[in-house]
């Protein structure tokens, strides 16, 4: 099994001392997968204080000391060395409240959630797989060590991370336990929304997270109940492929998994449109505002489930904006970057194609549209051309010295300038900015 050379350095130096010491958790079963693994732990028969006498000639942290986690740095980065314990109740996700040392490797495996997770590695025994987890690894399993419904009920939070690892591993469950998420899933209100929030966006982040998010709708639900209303949402019209629910996971999936951003607004996108929807004459559902609604439902559900101020603001913004009409000249896209600066366009466009993306087939394809304002965006870029304030010719001191006015007035004329070069009604110059406001303003005292 490869395990970094630091590791193993860490792990003869414990057993030299007559400890046991095993890699465990997430790292083993990574490296088994033949995946590089971030981090990697450490389980061993050291107590804390004997861990840290065998390191004594390293940095040490020692903030998990009470839950017999050492971190040791090795190498520049953080190892966690933690002694082998038993289970107790969890109030958070990785420690629990009351710790029991054990020297049983098999006790402290027999505490870990899923048999993929419950692998442990010395280099003197090898493998310690006592729920055939290797076997799991292989058949892509997320399965509980021992009986799932008690494993839930002692930490709810283990549904969301079996939905994570399904998402991220592209796993399925094991029939037992997923019988267990669905009967148990109203305990995830016993969990705090920090702990949830954060496996949420690790599932978001996975290469299956669409697929996922389809079969497990009842327990994102618990978290988010307004998206509820999507499942089996009919979309009537010839543009539609799937209902509301099973458009939006696709489109969770169209969009980079490296933008935490995106693939929350991909989720919440159509969230207003069950508030919103009147029948058209010929019978099609009509979703008119549902993007504004949708921006307010997004930011409550946001709030209640305490995700940063700044992912709130960003999440809400776009979702009402996700359906805005791709703009076809430079006016209209000077106009847009000025309102959501280039991040968010770029943003935006990939929300247009994957929104298209899920409709029905002929509907699809927006590639010209998408590589026309692509360049437009090149052509804007590339001449220097002003859409925002800070490449405006004049500012706030030009317009105090050019005209005797307040600071007020003095925002409202910049914007009004600003307004003037992105419609191209004036050139980005000082004097013609100048002399266009003061024709634009004649009747007013300046
Ligand atoms: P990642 O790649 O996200 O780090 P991981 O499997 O290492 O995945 P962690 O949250 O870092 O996950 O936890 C490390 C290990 O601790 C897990 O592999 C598992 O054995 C155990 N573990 C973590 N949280 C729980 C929990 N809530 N219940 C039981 N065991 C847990
Ligand atoms: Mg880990």
């Amino acid at each position: 099994m490869f395990l970094p050379d630091n590791i193993r350095v860490l792990m003869d130096r414990l057993e030299k001392a007559g400890y046991r010491a095993y890699a465990v958790g997430g790292s083993v079963r990574d490296s088994l997968m033949g995946q590089s693994a971030d981090d990697y732990d450490i389980t061993t028969t050291a107590l804390p204080s004997e861990i840290k006498k065998v390191f004594s000639d390293y940095r040490t942290i020692d903030i998990g000391e009470k839950h017999g986690t050492i971190t040791v740095i090795s190498g520049g980065s953080p190892v966690e060395i933690t002694t082998h314990r038993l289970d107790g109740s969890y109030s958070d996700s990785r420690h629990p409240d009351q710790v029991i040392f054990t020297d049983s490797i098999l006790a402290d495996l027999a505490r870990r959630d899923f048999t993929v997770n419950a692998i442990a590695f010395s280099q003197s025994e090898g493998l310690v797989d006592p729920y055939n987890g290797c076997a799991d690894i292989q058949n892509k399993i997320i399965r509980c060590v021992g009986d799932p419904a008690l494993r839930f009920s002692e930490d709810a939070l283990r549904i969301m991370r079996a939905l994570r690892f399904a998402s991220v591993l592209g796993f399925t469950i094991a029939p037992e336990t997923e019988k267990a998420i669905f009967r148990l899933k109203e305990n995830l209100h016993k969990v705090s929304a920090e702990r949830l929030q954060k496996e949420m966006m690790k599932l978001l982040r996975g290469k299956n997270a669409g697929k996922v998010l389809l079969s497990y709708g009842e327990v994102i639900f618990e978290l988010f109940p307004s998206l509820r209303a999507e499942y089996r949402h009919p979309q009537i019209g010839k543009k539609h492929a799937y209902d509301v629910w099973e458009h939006t996971c696709h489109t969770v999936d169209a969009v980079d998994p490296n933008d935490d951003y995106l693939r929350l607004v991909m989720l919440f996108h159509d969230v207003g449109k069950p508030t919103v929807e009147t029948i058209r004459g010929n019978g099609d559902s009509d979703f008119t505002g549902h993007a504004e609604a949708g921006a307010r439902i997004t930011k409550e559900e946001l709030t209640r489930m305490k995700f940063p101020s700044r992912t709130i603001e960003q999440t809400s913004y776009l979702v009402g904006v996700h359906d805005r009409p791709i703009p076809e000249d430079k006016v209209t896209l000077k106009r847009y970057l000025c309102e959501m600066g280039e991040e968010n366009f770029l943003r935006y466009l990939q929300m247009r194609k994957a929104d298209r993306g899920a409709l029905a087939e002929p509907y699809r394809d927006i590639s010209e549209q998408l590589s026309h304002a692509r360049s437009l965006l090149e052509q804007v870029k590339g001449a220097r051309e002003c859409y925002s304030l800070r490449d405006l010719a004049v500012n706030g001191e030009d317009l105090e010295n050019a005209f005797s006015v307040s600071g007020q007035q003095v925002g409202s004329l910049l914007q009004s300038a600003l307004a003037a070069v992105i419609e191209e009604k004036c050139s980005n110059k000082k004097e013609n900015i100048i002399q266009y406001l003061q024709t634009e303003n004649k009747g007013d005292r300046l």
